[in-house]
């Protein structure tokens, strides 16, 4: 039986992990790919305080370290189910079954997708949502991508790095990112900003060629979504408490509906999803779980 199950190793689980750990608590970690979350995929991170700049992966290794080093045990496989039992928890994943007394459910946010009918058609011939993984494959190509918000600005910025032109594409005439990434991408030759242009169509043979915009047709070797993100892993235990975009609602603590079962991070209802706050997260709400426990 562990004292908490972590379900999730980005910064808010790895958090939570050494918190938890630091409290002499048996804990385990599910990571249903590898640790790091998002920040794996994330080239350069310049607002993580004492780390003017850095990359998401380095930050990812040193979390996931420092979790091991005091202790937490981590499986590889992904959580399906929590049931409640008399004396805690089942967390139920791929292959196995883990008893626990407390749950802390980290499992962040996944890209939200365009919703056009040929988007799965072209999904790894030319749609991409992450331009870290992805970017490298269209050296010297033109490439767009679609968003207004952070993401979509470090997306471009990377990418004006390797392909021949990036077409910023985003259908509001304001953006939602930061005054300092606009005026880069502003400044930056490579990059073509497009606002009110709304992404009507994809059209290619075998692979992605042409965006059809309400504005233009544009020729593209690959289009990156960066549209925002949808919350993981809220479905595990029937009757947590989400808001209307399916987040989970919880105190900032970490406490939900549900005694013992605590939430961190992205996945949680709140204003600024940043890898800071996903670490201030892992740690209240391992710091609740701890209460919970001696209580
Ligand atoms: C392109 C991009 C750039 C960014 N740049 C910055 C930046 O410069 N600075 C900054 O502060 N923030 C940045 N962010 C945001 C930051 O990365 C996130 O806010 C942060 O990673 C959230 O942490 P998290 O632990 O809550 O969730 P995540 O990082 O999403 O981690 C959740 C983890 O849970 C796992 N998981 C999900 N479901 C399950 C399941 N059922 N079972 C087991 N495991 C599961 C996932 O595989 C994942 O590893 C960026 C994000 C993106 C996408």
């Amino acid at each position: 039986m562990y004292d908490i199950i972590i379900i999730g190793g980005g910064p808010a689980g790895l958090t939570s992990a050494i918190y938890a750990r630091r409290a002499n608590k048996k804990t385990l970690l599910l990571e249903s790919t590898v640790c790091g979350g998002q920040m794996i995929n994330t080239n350069n991170v310049e607002n993580y305080p004492a780390v003017p700049a850095t990359d998401g992966l380095s930050i990812a290794k040193a979390m996931e370290a420092q979790a091991k080093e005091l202790g937490t045990e981590i499986e590889f496989d992904e959580a399906i189910n929590i049931e409640k039992t008399d004396n805690g928890f089942i967390v139920k994943t791929q292959t196995d079954s883990f008893e626990t007394k407390a749950v802390i459910i980290a499992t962040g946010t996944k890209p939200r997708k365009l919703g056009l009918a040929a988007e799965s058609k072209f999904e790894g011939r030319g749609i991409s949502y992450c331009a870290t993984c992805d970017g490298a494959i269209y050296k010297g190509k033109p490439v767009a991508v679609y968003g207004g918000g952070n993401s979509a600005f470090y997306e471009a910025e990377y990418l004006s790095g390797l392909a021949e032109k990036v077409y910023l594409i985003h259908h509001h005439p304001e953006f939602k990112a930061d005054e300092v990434l606009v005026e880069r991408a502003k400044n930056n030759p490579k990059i073509e900003i497009l606002t009110n242009t709304e992404i009507t169509d994809l059209v290619g043979d075998k692979k992605l060629e042409n965006i059809i915009t309400s504005e233009k047709e544009i020729a593209v070797d690959a289009l990156f979504v960066a549209i925002g993100r949808i919350p993981c892993g809220v479905k595990l235990i029937t009757d947590l408490n989400l808001d209307s975009d399916s987040y989970i609602i919880s105190d900032e603590n970490g406490k939900t509906n549900i005694p013992g079962i605590f939430a961190a991070g992205d996945v949680r209802e709140k204003k600024l999803r940043q890898i800071v706050t996903a670490t201030a997260d892992g740690a209240a709400a391992a710091s609740s779980a701890i209460e919970f426990l001696n209580n």
